[in-house]
């Protein structure tokens, strides 16, 4: 049974953001969708700063680094920079009452989670809704684990940064099994993760899809029915008939959510238009940075 006071209650949480209560915790817990992820400290309320307070603690060190020039006192210097950035993040995010409030609501409304550390400072945080997914989410972070690893080993100077950062995302067979798990479509999990084994920057396809279409015709929001999630085409059936059932459903809870997902997907569009830039801006932060 549906308990609507307790979803009135997380939907008036100021300490969760809108599309995070709707996407990740509603839709996981309406069975909608077996898998959620989110960035911290990315998507938490006023994400951006709590980055910039974190930056702020380690970028004097960061500097000290980049003037040491004896080898071993260098990597010594990282290694104590590492764990100074896992310390930052366990007090700023983990011990801060906005990650809290998420640890509470997956709590009331009997949510498994998992939090996964990316880099020190960056960490995925996993809702499901049984145990199957749970092993199955294990089992991928393993493997993305080895992968990073085999990645690491094999590095070169050369090599392209997101491809060092991210191994996982040009390794086909993971990326379909993290998409289906997250409640993707099947068609646009096979797109994404081939045109990603293409070299075709699935960012910059998706955003001149949205482009080409809205020269002649409107699109359907609903198609973007998850935030960051990149459909096969804007005129993708599948993803538009999951978010019309969503839609539909969150109607039936009350029409204030039905309303809050119109405009949630009416943002997701815009995101995926404007996505290369805001990657390009992201990167441009994440460049100056260890
Ligand atoms: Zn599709």
């Amino acid at each position: 049974m549906i308990r609507t006071q307790i979803l009135s209650d997380l939907i008036i949480d100021e300490k969760l953001l809108d599309r995070i209560k709707v996407e990740n915790f509603l839709l996981v817990y309406l069975n909608l969708r077996p898998c959620s992820r989110m960035n911290l400290p990315a998507e938490l309320p006023k994400g951006d700063s709590i980055g910039r307070e974190i930056d702020e603690q380690i970028f004097p060190k960061w500097g000290q680094i980049q003037s040491e020039t004896d080898p071993s006192k260098r990597l010594a210097a990282i290694a104590s920079l590492k764990r100074d950035m896992r310390d930052a993040f366990e007090t700023i995010v983990l011990s801060s009452e906005h990650y809290k409030a998420h640890l509470n609501w997956a709590k009331k409304l009997e949510l498994h989670s998992r939090l996964v550390a990316v880099r020190p400072t960056v960490s995925e945080f996993y809702l499901y809704n049984n145990r199957k997914i749970g092993n199955r989410l294990k089992r991928l972070m393993r493997e993305r684990e080895r992968l990073k690893a085999k990645t690491y080993k094999n590095a070169t100077p050369t090599m392209d940064r997101v491809r060092f950062t991210y191994p996982e995302e040009f390794e086909g067979s993971w990326l379909k099994e993290m998409g289906r798990t997250l409640g993707y479509p099947d068609c646009c999990v096979d797109a994404y993760a081939s045109d990603r084994r293409k070299g075709v920057n699935v960012e910059k396809r998706a955003s001149q899809q949205i482009e080409k279409i809205e020269q002649h015709a409107e699109i359907e929001p609903l198609t973007y029915f998850i935030g960051y999630f990149f459909p096969c085409s804007p005129n993708c059936k599948e993803a538009l008939s999951k978010g019309k059932e969503f839609h539909e459903r969150l109607c039936v809870i009350s029409s204030k959510l039905g309303d809050l997902y119109s405009h949630l997907v009416a943002e997701n569009l815009r995101n995926v238009r404007h996505q290369p830039e805001i990657i390009s801006e992201y990167r441009k932060r994440a460049n100056s940075y260890p």
